[in-house]
């Protein structure tokens, strides 16, 4: 399916790939960024119809970009992001190896990969393909650990963290605790419908502590992941508590008995699959999760890089052709 693309996402993972020496890509040069990305079908390949596909010329679609075979176990249940075939196969993500969004069109391989957005603003709509899908499916993993009583810690509240907050809010009744190293990040988060904000110090573990009795929290989600985090992490967990990597930079988590809280699940997440962007969608129709864009035009694009690497783009920036 060609799309004439209406907007595309600016991640920090572009930046993390754009620093790499092109020898160690796990793909070819050149390619075209953008794993988020909006449309409107322009035109269908050989193979796909209106008619088997459902999609509706002139309508808005979002791009789920975390392509899987769509044969294998985890396909078969939308969860393409662990598709145990994709490396072998050679399928990349459109903007992490295929060609991607920031485009005047972009070319998507299946159908099933486009979601309706329906009413929502392109421009809007173009970050829960990942900003929000990745810190969701995060979530859901844990949500039998998010109950009344509960209480989970966001560490991180940038793109991803600012949208965990509010899908915590939306999907869970737990307390949520935000940690940032920056104190104006926090301001955001009690905004968005966390009952406790701080910055990150030496005596945060201990304060998660006092909040909860001494028993800990019950799932740490860590938006960083750097050697301080998973400490903080490590420290503020409870026996059967878990501890969610969504960040990576360099922090690891060790398990041993004994020497780590009992019934300690640790889990590292890539993305989100097909239904839950379908889910994702309908949050966002609901209006109970919206992320903050900034707009752009995509001639920009390289500028808006470097703000984004100055941690100066507030929520989302976002591209236009
Ligand atoms: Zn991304
Ligand atoms: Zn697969």
């Amino acid at each position: 399916v060609l799309l004439r693309v209406l907007a595309a996402g600016v991640c920090h993972t572009d930046l993390y790939f754009m620093s790499m020496d092109a020898s160690r890509l796990p793909f070819r040069l050149p390619a075209t960024m953008g794993h988020e990305g909006v449309g409107v079908v322009e035109e269908l390949g050989p193979g796909v119809t209106e008619a088997a596909s459902g999609l509706i010329p002139d309508q808005p679609y979002a791009v789920f970009a975390a392509w899987g075979c769509g044969q294998c176990g985890p396909c078969a249940r939308g969860a393409e992001n662990y598709c145990t075939r994709a490396a072998r196969l050679g399928i990349r993500p459109p903007g992490l190896g295929t060609d991607g969004a920031m485009a005047d069109y972009l070319l998507v391989d299946d159908s099933r990969h486009l979601v309706s957005i329906g009413e929502l603003p392109p421009t809007e709509a173009v970050a829960l393909t990942d900003a929000v899908l990745t810190p969701y499916h995060a979530i859901k993993g844990e949500r039998d650990r998010l109950g009344p009583g509960s209480m989970c810690v966001v560490i991180g509240i940038g793109g991803l963290g600012h949208a965990a907050v509010q899908v915590l809010r939306a999907t869970t009744e737990t307390t949520i605790v935000a940690v940032d190293v920056r104190a104006e990040k926090l301001a955001l988060a009690t905004s968005l419908g966390a009952e406790h904000a701080w910055v990150a110090d030496a005596t945060t573990a201990a304060a998660i502590l006092d909040l909860t009795g001494g028993v800990g929290a019950d799932v740490v989600l860590d938006f960083v992941g750097t050697p301080e985090t998973t400490t903080l992490s490590l420290e503020s967990s409870r026996i059967n508590g878990s501890i969610v990597m969504v960040g990576s930079s360099g922090g690891v988590i060790p398990i041993a008995v004994g020497s780590t809280p009992y019934g300690l699940r640790a889990r590292s997440v890539y993305w989100g699959g097909l239904d839950d962007l379908h889910e994702v969608v309908s949050l966002a129709q609901q209006g109970v999760v919206k992320v903050h864009a900034e707009l752009h035009p995509l001639v920009d694009a390289a500028a808006v890089y470097d703000k984004l690497a100055a941690g100066q783009v507030t929520g989302r920036a976002v591209l236009v052709p």
